[in-house]
């Protein structure tokens, strides 16, 4: 017979075990309702231990590098558990929670990772536990009207119509890949109707265009390369020198695509770009778009914040969308995942939708609602539960009181860095990014100002005392603030630029006395 468990002993093999049963210890790890005890004892364990790490962490990082990290993990062997959470919780500091970057640090400024709020960490605790997956109602019940009730909201607070819907995804990459190929379709769909000889999809293809700006992100080239168009299908159209996609570059991108045979297959607008919170001119996109009958995608992955600030005007013109793109771990402090895709008119989902006879099988399409028929997915975590807490106990106003902080601060620091003749700022924030870098000494080449804003970057977050992020203008390198804390102070926005400044100064000194090999 063959022996339970791992040869190096694992669990013993026990003689008293029948077949087809788990021994008592495999089974004591099993969630149900003889275990409730250990489950609240070891959930408590972690919970105290982030607590106590939340409560000591006193610097967003600590510059460990991979090497350093990577050394914690020499003595772990997969094969030989610890059959013990105490003890697993304590190795894990070693390799993760000691080292961790720490959103939450009024230091941490650099991508578009937000600190969370309570409710939703509450709600990630049960969505969990319970379990419950969104694909079919007879594995979620409750669950699918709760996700419903805030597809709903969502889409009456951008005023998407006349017959909204949508559903959540895994984040603000799958919600534009799932609008883009809900355009793909319905374009192919609408060739079709105008062509008499009835083309095939593959014939269709090679001649759809997505058109959007060059600050887009890049998930719409990579949506349109696993949609089968290939990323040169993506038309970059032009931006102001505030980052804004130009009308007049979209108009005349629209207008080739006509004289070329081509079909505008859809426009995406950003409505809050990664790099530079810029919003896209939303009512003169949604005007060409109807102009020249293409599909309007706004992603919103960023800016979806500003649905419940005092600033929601910015967004006017997103009605206007056929699909939209919100990321609630962006700018609503949701835990990741939490992201939505809307659609203005729900028949347009059903190109999403397929009837497996196990799961959804057609003939019960009208009598219970699956919300597998929208997703891309299958399996689905319930991730809307987060949101749902986070608006039962805060309220969208709280929500967005937070975002407006954060804009607030934004401003500031502009005003801040325009100020400060050591650095030089690239457009004024209409959110929360602030792109900007170094300035050497005037007769510096630009290759040595890139090396000595990269390094200063690289020294910081070696140091730990502060996360910054980076991207290129014009092929340049520049330095960026992503602001999401708003309990980030103009008093830790002036600490951290003394930091850079003194670490660029002392990089362009080391890179002016270092001999020249050429
Ligand atoms: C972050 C972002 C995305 C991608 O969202 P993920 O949740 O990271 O997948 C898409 N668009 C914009 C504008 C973003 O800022």
């Amino acid at each position: 017979m063959a022996l339970l468990g791992h040869p190096d002993g694992d669990y013993p093999p026990d003689p008293h075990t029948p077949p087809g049963t788990a021994s008592p210890a495999a089974r004591a790890h099993l969630l149900n309702d003889r275990t409730t005890r250990t489950y609240q004892r070891v959930v408590t364990e972690g919970v105290e231990r982030v607590a106590h790490r939340f409560a000591s962490v006193t610097h967003p990082a600590t510059g460990a590098s991979v090497a350093e990290v990577a050394a914690e993990f020499a003595d772990v062997d997969l094969d030989r558990p610890l059959h013990d959470s105490r003890r697993a919780l304590e190795e894990l500091e070693r390799l993760y929670l000691r080292d961790a970057v720490y959103f939450h640090h009024p230091r941490y400024l650099a991508h578009l990772n937000c600190p969370i709020v309570i409710p939703a960490v509450l709600g990630e605790a049960v969505l969990s536990a319970v379990n419950s997956s969104l694909d079919t109602w007879d594995q979620s019940t409750g669950a699918t009207l709760i996700e419903r009730q805030l597809v709903e909201w969502t889409a009456r607070r951008i005023g998407l119509g006349p017959n909204p819907d949508g559903v959540f995804t895994s984040g603000g990459t799958q919600s534009n890949l799932q609008a883009l190929l809900l355009a793909r379709d319905e374009a192919c769909a609408g060739v079709r109707r105008h062509t008499p000889s009835l083309p095939r999809t593959s014939e269709i293809l090679p001649r759809l265009r997505v058109l959007t700006s060059e600050c887009a992100h890049f998930s719409v080239a990579k949506s349109a390369a696993l949609l089968g168009l290939g990323y040169d299908a993506v038309v970059p159209v032009p931006t102001d020198a505030d980052k804004r996609m130009l009308p007049e570059g979209l108009a005349a991108e629209l207008e080739r695509c006509h004289r070329d045979g081509l079909v505008p297959m859809a426009v995406v607008a950003t409505a809050g770009t990664t790099d530079f919170g810029s919003i896209d001119p939303l009512e003169e996109v949604a005007d060409l778009c109807r102009r020249f009958g293409a599909w309007l995608h706004v992603d919103a992955a960023y800016g979806c914040g500003l649905l419940v600030s005092r600033r929601r005007h910015l967004l006017d013109g997103a009605e206007r969308a056929d699909s939209v793109t919100v990321d609630f771990h962006k700018s609503f402090f949701q835990p990741v995942s939490s992201s939505a895709v809307l659609v203005g008119d729900r028949a347009t989902l059903r190109h999403a939708t397929y009837h497996a006879d196990y799961l959804n099988p057609e003939d019960t399409a009208d009598r219970v609602p699956n919300q597998v028929d929208k997703s891309i997915q299958t399996t689905r975590r319930f991730d809307a539960l987060k949101l749902w807490l986070t608006l039962r106990v805060m309220g969208a106003g709280a929500v967005g009181e937070l975002f407006d902080a954060v804009v607030d601060r934004a401003d500031e620091a502009w005003t801040m860095i325009e100020d400060d003749p050591r650095f030089e700022i690239v457009t004024r924030p209409q959110l929360s990014t602030l792109v900007f870098r170094y300035l050497p000494r005037a007769d510096a080449t630009p290759e040595l100002c890139d090396r000595v804003n990269r390094r200063a970057r690289q020294t910081l977050f070696e140091s730990g005392l502060a996360v910054v992020a980076a991207t290129t203008v014009a092929g340049r390198q520049y330095l960026k603030f992503t602001l999401l804390n708003p309990e980030t102070s103009t008093h830790d926005i002036t600490a951290v630029l003394e930091l850079i400044a003194e670490h660029a100064a002392l990089a362009e000194s080391e890179e002016l006395s270092r001999p020249r090999v050429s």
